[in-house]
């Protein structure tokens, strides 16, 4: 069994329950001629010089901002565990990119009651899935500006736009947050696109005893009757859909991985001595994974182990997300193996280096399930190359550069395009490909790429035209039957 059945087995059975999310996108569009006689509707904010909606994701057209860059997020968070309320409060520092008189944020669910714009009070329009702000004064193409947003929200996590478990979920003894691609902004109006990184401060307000954690490092906890304020900072740029928030009676663990690199696990607090091989484990995966894609490009990782149902799996930046149902087992077995490899081999994979596009999916997916498949060799559970020959014998129809929303997670998004990359090691030698996929880290850490940067680099490696390569493995419908 791999991940990628796992997924493609939770996506299928929850593709029935998505309809409803699409139907509301569905809503929005024009469907009656436009009656352009019609004098202007004074109730929105004006568009001239606007942002469009989109920053023209194939998958997503509507995600994202084209004209806003943002640089850091502050988002600061109440969470009332009895009333499954969370009050919240967003300030975006950005660069706007265009000449602009109005900001779209991606935003559906937040009830938001104040926006401000470098401090100044700003009119704004909450739309199906975005929040529409009108600049008190329009801002030209490179200036920087300060935007807050104040909101309210009841966070309703569920199935999300592609089928799968998606938004801010409330456990019996606490919370976490599962955002890929798009659940984010059903708890937080950000700018929800994968193409746009930047750093992170959280301030998690809970009652008192109650553990708040996010991506990035611990710098302060301050503790008062009325609860306990947990600041967590992420100074790697890093992509909205792997923000990570928990809150409930977790424990912090620190460790030390390979020449020092700190870890920070988050564990309930009755897992703690049970997560210990886990954590011992994790060190041991690091330091393999080392040796063959560059050192761990991020500045700590850890285990954040949650109180979910079992099948969640999340590479969350810094600390990956699992449910203890899965890990949870005494000694380490083969499935905890797979999870905990796969996760950890994001963090180089689609943490450091991003998709620009959800059709660059692969870029993720695929090169974690080939880490996991050496990790998996590693530890005796069985060959890359078997790993590999199952993989090409039960291979969909499809390109895993052209994934569709249904298949965002599915099987040829993680074996098939592992398909690709032994492909292309057996193509190229292992010198090349292990300094390619090095280099890709390496060169182009903290950024969002594309599969064409992957090609190019490809090419540049190997010093080879390897345009048939990828046409013939990558773009086809159907791949060889037959590893080079
Ligand atoms: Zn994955």
């Amino acid at each position: 069994m791999t991940i990628g059945v796992v997924v493609l087995a939770l996506s299928s059975m929850a593709a029935c329950h998505s309809g409803g999310v699409r139907a509301i996108k569905a809503d929005t569009a024009p469907s009656a001629p436009v009656d352009t006689t019609a004098p202007p509707d004074d109730s929105r904010p004006p568009v001239t010089g606007s942002d469009p909606l989109g920053v023209g994701d194939e998958l997503f057209p509507e995600l994202g901002s084209p004209s806003v860059d943002v640089v850091h997020y502050d988002i600061d968070l109440a969470y009332d565990a009895t009333s499954d309320r969370v009050e919240g409060a967003v300030t975006l520092r950005l660069t706007v990119t265009d000449d602009i008189e109005l900001v779209h944020l991606d935003s559906d669910g937040p009830d938001v009651q104040a926006v401000t714009v470098d401090g100044v009070d700003a009119s704004f329009e909450t739309e199906p899935g975005n929040l529409a702000i009108e600049l008190p004064e329009p801002l030209a193409d490179g200036a920087d500006a300060t935007v807050r947003v104040e909101y309210t929200v009841d966070p309703r996590g569920g199935a999300g736009s592609v089928g799968l478990p998606s938004g801010w979920f409330n456990t019996p003894g606490g919370s976490y947050t599962l955002n890929e691609p798009d659940g984010a902004h059903s708890w937080l109006p950000c700018n929800d696109h994968p193409s746009d990184k930047a750093t992170y401060t959280f301030r998690i307000t809970v009652a008192p005893g109650v553990t708040a954690v996010a991506n990035g490092g611990l710098q302060d906890h301050t503790t008062s009757p009325t609860g306990e304020t947990w600041v967590w900072q992420e100074d790697r740029p890093m992509a909205t859909y792997l923000i990570q928030v928990l809150t409930g009676d977790y424990e912090v663990v620190d460790g030390v991985g390979p020449h020092g690199l700190p870890l920070v696990h988050a564990v309930l607090r009755t897992d703690v001595a049970m997560a210990q091989p886990l954590f011992d484990l994790t060190v041991e995966q690091i330091d393999f994974l080392e040796q063959w894609f560059g050192p761990y490009p991020l500045d700590r990782y850890g285990l954040a182990i949650t109180d979910s149902a079992s099948g969640l799996a999340m590479e969350t930046q810094e600390r990956s997300l699992f449910s203890r149902d899965d890990l949870v087992v005494g000694a380490p077995d083969f499935m905890v193996h797979l999870l905990l490899s796969h996760e950890l081999t994001h963090q180089w994979f689609g943490n450091a280096v991003t998709p620009a596009r959800w059709t660059d999916i692969w870029l993720n997916e695929s090169f974690a399930t080939y880490g996991q498949w050496m990790w998996m060799e590693h530890a005796g559970f069985g060959s890359v190359a078997s790993a590999a020959a199952d993989a090409l014998r039960y291979r969909l129809p499809g390109s895993s550069a052209s994934p569709t929303v249904d298949d965002l997670f599915g099987v040829n998004s993680y074996d098939g395009g592992a398909v690709v990359l032994h492909a292309l090691r057996r193509t190229i030698g292992d010198d090349d490909f292990f300094s390619l996929l090095r280099r890709w880290v390496a060169e182009h850490n903290g950024t969002s790429r594309t599969t064409d940067d992957f090609i190019d680099m490809a090419n540049d490696e190997s010093g080879e035209d390897l345009t048939k390569f990828f046409d013939t493995w990558l773009f086809a419908q159907r791949p060889p039957s037959r590893f080079p």
